[in-house]
């Protein structure tokens, strides 16, 4: 196997990919907190996920995927009330539809999702662990506190300690008796009417940054290979879980390489409510098939920022749609393509520059442009090539593209347009073309159009969005 080189957020340079000795590659990536419905940023974190894991695993490299669901959380609390329902029982409910959004986008590699409420005991020991070292402490009437100035290495992954107005926080880390501006809550002692666990620590309820190192250790230990997520939660998310888990268990780095996926924006703005340019998935899947969104994704480096807009959408819509006729063509030639073995093409360059891109930090629109240069170098003697390199052609394109979650389905042809096409040949070689060009009318009228080619007529629908089986 080629050696795969990830940037690391931590160490700001590319490095190889981890490959712990007799284990499977220990990845976590911080899943939803599941108040509101999926959008299509998470969706954006989730996909290229998704991606990773499957291309890495398509290697041979077994990977152990966990991510973990917020499912208790201020937020939560707060909606709950709003909606005048049991805030655990709202959050199983924001829980299946997220599965849900994330079937439907073709995310499926994950090996096991972790709810914080079934990782309470697993928090509480690390709080206590992080009492007993003397990094946390207690409010009284409050909660339990990280104590940020006895960590000297806060702030070594963002390179900052101070937060920023910018910054996705939780309100369960308020309180002005804190020591440091900084602290963040580990246990909050609940008010009534809130959920509550009883502990030694006092009856109450986790805070947000625990909840990933508490579930992380109980898969994987106290360090693993790699940690992903949006790069909005770097800090103080992330910051917080290196101070937890580096000061619990005092074992460093916690976690060897940290991976952040960039923005998605909608229109140049950060996605809001107000603004009215928030998109959820559900919204998007109502317009789009999961295949567009996922061409989009992975038509971005995953570490850059994407400005989604109806645009992008339609663009992805007209690639996909030359795949799909470049496909098309491939297989009439297959089965109508001339019976003398032609012209041979050779896709070995091709196939280690697609490697050779993903290996690189994981570069899927480099290697979505060799798919294209593949097609745009043979599509003017496709005609031309011998079978054996159409099908090995098809197979190319096809399996990377199956890899990439971007299924390519093609339209499926009428017996009456094939048998209409069929007669309109005829026609033609008997010089009838009169008739043939009835016939050429006839077809087009159901929605079909027909080019002659050396081979025969190649017939594929006008209007790809009618026909299209990936499409809404
Ligand atoms: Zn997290």
């Amino acid at each position: 196997m080629r050696p795969i080189r990830i940037w690391n957020t931590l160490t700001q340079k590319k490095e190889k990919l981890p490959s712990p000795k007799g284990q499977p590659l220990r990845l976590f990536v911080c899943g939803p907190t599941v108040y509101d419905s999926t959008h299509i940023g998470h969706v954006r974190t989730y996909v290229f996920f998704d991606f990773f894991t499957k291309y890495l695993r398509s290697l041979g490299c077994e990977v152990r995927y966990i991510q973990n669901i917020t499912d208790i959380d201020d937020k939560i609390i707060k909606r709950a009330a709003q909606e005048g329902t049991d805030p655990l029982i709202f959050s199983k409910g924001h829980t299946k539809s997220y599965f849900a959004d994330m079937k439907r986008f073709g995310v499926d590699a994950v090996t096991t999702y972790a709810p914080a409420t079934k990782f309470i005991s697993e928090i509480i020991d690390q709080v206590q662990r992080l009492v007993r070292r003397g990094v946390a402490y207690k409010i009284e009437g409050d909660g339990y506190y990280f104590d940020i100035a006895r960590f000297p290495a806060y702030g070594k992954l963002s390179r900052r300690t101070a937060l920023a107005a910018e910054d996705a926080v939780s309100r369960i880390d308020e309180s002005v008796e804190k020591r440091n501006k900084g602290d963040f809550c580990l246990w909050k002692f609940s008010k009534p009417g809130e959920p509550v666990w009883n502990s030694p620590l006092g009856a109450g309820r986790p805070g947000w940054h625990i909840e990933d190192t508490a579930i992380s250790e109980h898969f994987f230990g106290p360090q693993y290979d790699i940690h992903g997520g949006g790069l909005d939660l770097k800090f103080p998310h992330h910051e917080a879980e290196i101070a937890q888990q580096e000061a619990a268990s005092g074992k460093v780095p916690f976690v060897k390489i940290w991976m952040h996926t960039g923005m998605l924006t909608v229109g140049g703005e950060k996605m809001s409510k107000s603004l009215g340019n928030f998109i959820t998935a559900q919204q998007f899947l109502a317009a789009h098939s999961p295949a567009i969104f996922r061409f989009i994704v992975l038509n971005h480096h995953y570490r850059s920022p994407i400005d989604y807009d109806e645009k992008l959408a339609l663009a992805a819509e007209e690639t996909l749609e030359g795949v799909r006729l470049f496909l098309g063509k491939l297989k009439f030639v297959e089965t109508e393509g001339a019976k003398k073995p032609l012209k041979k093409f050779s896709l070995l360059s091709y196939a280690r520059k697609w490697e050779a891109t993903l290996a690189d930090d994981i570069n899927t629109p480099q290697a979505l442009g060799v798919l294209f240069e593949v097609m745009r170098t043979v599509n003017p003697f496709l005609w031309q090539l011998n079978s054996r390199s159409i099908r090995s052609l098809h197979a190319f394109i096809t399996s990377r593209f199956a890899l990439l979650g971007i299924p390519i389905s093609l339209p499926s042809r009428p017996s009456k347009i094939s048998s209409l096409a069929k007669k309109r040949e005829e026609m033609r070689r008997n010089q009838q073309f009169i008739q043939s060009d009835a016939l050429r009318k006839q077809i087009e009228e159901l929605g079909y159009t027909i080019e002659d080619t050396p081979i025969g007529p190649f017939v594929w629908p006008a209007n790809p969005k009618h026909q299209n089986p990936n499409s809404k």
